[in-house]
């Protein structure tokens, strides 16, 4: 569905943030998009949803296919309106509007009055807490009641394709958990997502596959499973020491790996 091929991202004359990434979505599932602060992640997603300028940045090189299509290049709003819906990271909400208002504002671009209804009936029974709060202003909102909002607003456009840049960042445990539970229901209605996050324990929950982003490199991708069990992942982004855990023999799983 999504198809990244050698992309290079550059801000102004700065060197570039990637080095030829190549990535795939397909029509289903989770893709899980790991890495530490600064591999170029924000920056991948910035790419797809053609916000990049607005960041003063630009794709130098390679090609970012959505069910066919070059977007590369393309702006926000014709990113949006062929299916492909970026929640940005930090919760941006419209805080002295409601929640209803804020969902009416991410339904802008669907014609049908009726679809629009039928998906905020949807997401209010996905996010029973929005609608408990509907007439309540955004800004009042807790920071996990704000983060589903974002989402609900996203997923009122019905994208083909929702990217969700670190939807865990600065929330409590419990809320990392429903949030990895919301990405996991979100697929299962039959949306796929393209999930940047730090918290690789909760990415690797809900993905089915994953990628590895290190200094604007794939460095590891494979299933998530695969990837979540390999000594590498354990040891550098879910803290734990590498070797095999008791009444388990190596080896370690085979995954793609590209060191160029
Ligand atoms: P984090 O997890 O901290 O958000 P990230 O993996 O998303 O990190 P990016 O935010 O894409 O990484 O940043 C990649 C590189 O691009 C960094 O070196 C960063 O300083 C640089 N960068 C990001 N945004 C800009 C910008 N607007 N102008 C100049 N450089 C930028």
């Amino acid at each position: 569905m999504l198809d990244i091929e050698g992309l290079v991202v550059r801000y102004g004359a700065r060197e570039p943030v990637h080095h030829g990434v190549s990535l795939e979505v397909a029509e289903a599932g989770v893709v899980a998009l790991l890495g530490a602060n600064g591999a170029g992640k924000t920056s991948l997603m910035r790419a797809v949803s053609g916000t990049l300028p607005l960041h003063g940045g630009s794709v130098t090189a390679g090609s970012i296919r959505f069910l066919g299509q070059e977007v590369a290049g393309a702006n926000p709003a014709s990113v949006v309106a062929q299916g492909l819906v970026q929640v940005p990271e930090g919760r941006h909400v419209f805080g002295a509007l409601t929640v209803d208002e804020n969902l009416d504002a991410g339904g802008i671009t669907v014609r049908s009055r009726e679809a629009r209804a039928r998906t905020r009936r949807q997401l209010f029974e996905m996010f029973p807490r929005l609608a408990e709060r509907r007439k309540q202003r955004a800004g009042t909102l807790s920071g996990g009641e704000q983060q589903m909002l974002a989402i609900a607003r996203a997923l009122m456009a019905r994208p083909k394709l929702l990217l969700l840049d670190e939807p865990s960042l600065g929330l409590a445990p419990m809320l990392v958990k429903q949030i990895g539970e919301t990405v996991r229901d979100i697929s299962r209605e039959g949306v796929p997502v393209l999930l940047v996050e730090q918290n690789a324990a909760m990415a690797l929950s809900v993905a089915h596959r994953a990628y590895v982003l290190e200094l604007g490199r794939v460095v590891l991708s494979g299933p998530a499973d695969e990837l979540a069990r390999s000594d590498e992942v354990r040891r550098l982004y879910l803290g734990e020491e590498s070797g095999p855990r008791p009444g388990e023999a190596r080896p370690v799983p085979e995954l793609d790996r590209w060191t160029a």
